[in-house]
């Protein structure tokens, strides 16, 4: 007995980055000859803060997830309150007002007409259950359909469903003889649409369309235009496919609103939501429909079920936290906020667009994306991207550059004078490195 609790105290002679570099294996890292891991011991506002002391202004929000800042006071009491009441409870057979409550504040502002949520506990989840709906219910229909429209460059998670998906690349490829066939196209432009939306006519057995709206993130921030995805949409409407928007990095006012795909005509019949719905806080994916779909799958006969479900579906937690993240993104000051960090950042891009080593640059809302010039193919695998990344962190920024490709994707809260601290550093690095 003695034995065995000595051995549930940790070595107090290591820190925890060498403890950490006995057991953990970190995500997207090759682990061989991976730098120390940087203890985070607080956060607070955009500053994350080391176990030295040394602050941090996490300039890419966490992975994407943080929309309010680190810890924020309000969704930590709403959060704590719940942990008091119920933590958890199966939600097959089983409900509570959290997650009815989520569902009725959500379905009213998404564009379009949504009328239903299916919970689960994250991005790539939230994907795979769009698919599952779009496949089945054609099949429920009678008249299955088995192919999927996506974009190249596309990124819609990790699981086997989602990296399908999602273009093939680097990340898929010790894969992607497994993977199933998806009929991949081209970012629309003034130049290819038409061609586009003639192939688009032209196909069969074709279930859905996921895509990214107007921002495709991990392919390297590549964006386009909502007029062009607008006409995709419609084609796809016509010929008979459903329309997954991924919102799972664009929702929650990335994209300047607070969803992007408000700023199409066509809207789409299913939504994918994840990242900033809990405002970084927990775990949560959700995925929408309109009563189209969910009615497909109302039957006498047991196989029109979706049988689709995680231990951790709707967990009372992360919709307290969702909801107490909604109360704030409602509230003027972060619309203003919004509004603040993407004129700020349109200032800056016109600054540094003519300097020799950028090659382009981008913006949609509160993102911005600095291609540098590297003489060769960009490349998420690029050497520079390990010496940017390095750079800003010894500046106190995390910024984690997708090869060539630096992006600021901040926390509304971010100040001015961080944002022009940010801003700076990329200059210098722009000279320096
Ligand atoms: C991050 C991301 C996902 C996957 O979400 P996870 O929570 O990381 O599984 C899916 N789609 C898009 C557009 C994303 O950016």
């Amino acid at each position: 007995m003695s034995d065995i609790s000595k051995l549930q105290t940790p070595n107090s002679k290591l820190n925890i980055a060498e403890r950490d570099k006995k057991v953990i294996w970190h995500p997207y890292t090759q682990m061989k000859n991976a730098l120390p891991h940087i203890p985070i011991v607080r956060g607070e506002g955009v500053y994350v803060f080391d176990e030295n002391g040394k602050r941090y202004i996490d300039a890419v929000s966490s992975w994407w997830v943080n929309i309010h800042g680190h810890s924020h006071p309000y969704i930590a009491k709403k959060v704590a309150e719940q942990l008091n009441v119920l933590e958890h409870v199966i939600f097959a057979g089983f409900t509570h007002e959290p997650a009815v409550l989520l569902a009725e504040r959500l379905l009213p502002i998404l564009p379009g007409k949504q009328d239903k949520v299916f919970y689960t506990d994250n991005g790539s989840t939230a994907v795979e259950v769009a698919l599952k709906m779009c496949l089945q219910y054609w099949d429920n229909k009678g008249t299955p359909k088995t192919k999927i429209l996506a974009f190249k460059n596309a990124y819609h998670g990790d699981t086997f469903g989602a990296m399908s998906v999602s273009g093939r690349s680097i990340f898929t490829d010790a894969f992607n003889s497994l993977l199933f066939d998806v009929e991949f196209i081209d970012l629309p432009d003034e130049g290819n649409i038409s061609h586009l939306t003639s192939q688009i006519s032209n196909l069969k057995d074709t279930a859905c369309f996921i895509f990214e709206p107007l921002i495709l993130g991990s392919g390297g921030m590549l964006m386009y235009e909502a007029k062009y995805l607008d006409k995709l949409v419609a084609a796809c409407k016509k010929a008979g496919i459903l329309i997954i928007a991924d919102e799972v990095m664009t929702g929650f006012g990335r994209t300047g609103t607070y969803f992007a795909c408000e700023k199409l005509d066509h809207k789409p019949d299913i939504i994918c939501l994840s990242k900033g719905l809990t405002g970084g806080t927990m775990p949560l994916g959700i995925t929408t429909c309109t009563d189209e779909i969910f009615e497909a799958f109302l039957s006498d006969d047991k196989l029109k079920t979706l049988y689709h479900g995680h231990s951790f579906t709707a967990n009372p937690i992360a919709c307290v936290a969702s909801l107490a993240s909604l109360d704030i993104l409602l509230q003027e000051e972060t619309l203003a906020n919004i509004k603040r960090v993407e004129a700020k950042h349109t200032l800056f891009l016109q600054e540094i667009k003519a300097h020799p080593k950028v090659k382009a640059v981008r913006q949609t809302g509160t993102i911005i994306a600095i291609e540098w010039e590297t003489g060769n193919e960009t490349s998420y695998l690029s050497n520079l991207r390990n010496l940017l990344y390095a750079y800003f962190l010894d500046k106190g920024i995390i910024l984690r550059p997708l090869g060539n490709i630096i992006y600021i994707l901040p926390p509304y809260v971010i100040s001015n004078e961080d944002l022009n601290y940010i801003y700076a550093a990329i200059k210098s690095a722009l000279e320096e490195v």
